[in-house]
């Protein structure tokens, strides 16, 4: 391992752990004057989250803004209901934000990975999908920007993952050829199976200890379920 490029959502920062308990605590708060049932509202909106994210290209589209995406989420899971309620949707997707924010956390082990590979001269780069004012408000919040020598993110560059483009630019800045480049994230394609097609390792991140899924397409270099995994990988 000459250098490592590292997703940031689900790898070093739990991103998605607030996430059940953000919705019903935003759906508590804003749905009193609307006449609303918090609860019911709260189980539709885990249904059309599902529906919403699970289509690629919306994905691709709505990840550059989280608040406009939350919102479009409330809207349309208020349309499932059949209810209408002015203003309800904008303000629930804000009162999210605002405590999505505040229940994300690094992973325990992940400054200390960090730390570890820095103290040996590793190359980093941090290279993430998504909302370019999201994904900086996080690297700035938890500090992370120290410890890489190139950040790519999707709303800042133009493409994102798995587009070629994005790791080639990561190698170019780190000075590295593919074959010298680890990558290490929780999400098959973009952080294992397309850079492995380029030459580069790829290390799944597992921390559900899931394991792959039957018939996977992607087979990764390592699977771990820590980034402890990786500090003992990269000596
Ligand atoms: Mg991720």
């Amino acid at each position: 391992m000459k250098a490592l490029l590292v997703d940031l959502d689900d790898t070093l920062l739990d991103y998605s752990g607030g996430a059940d308990r953000s919705w019903v605590e935003a759906c508590g708060a804003c749905c009193p004057t609307s006449g609303i049932d918090p609860a019911v509202l709260v189980a539709t909106i885990a249904e059309t989250r599902r529906w919403f994210w699970d289509d690629p290209e919306r994905q691709r589209r709505e990840r550059l803004n989280m608040v406009g995406a939350w919102q479009h989420i409330v809207e349309f899971a208020l349309e499932r209901l059949g209810r209408s309620a002015p203003g309800l949707a904008e303000a629930v997707a804000r009162d999210y934000g605002v405590r999505r924010r505040e229940a994300m956390t690094l992973f325990p082990e992940a400054l200390g990975c960090l730390t570890d590979l820095r103290r040996r001269g590793m190359p980093m780069a941090l290279v993430t999908n998504g909302d370019a004012t999201q994904q900086r408000d996080k690297i700035e919040r938890h500090r992370l920007a120290g410890y890489f020598d190139a950040i790519l993110i999707e709303g800042e560059f133009g493409v994102g993952k798995p587009e070629t483009a994005v790791y080639r630019h990561a190698l170019n800045a780190l000075g590295v050829a593919p074959t010298e480049a680890w990558m290490v994230g929780d999400h098959l394609e973009w952080d294992v199976g397309a850079p492995q097609q380029l030459g580069l390792r790829g290390v799944w991140m597992d921390r559900g200890g899931r394991g792959l899924p039957p018939n996977s397409a992607v087979q990764p270099h390592r699977i771990i379920r820590s980034l402890d995994e990786l500090t003992a990988l990269a000596r």
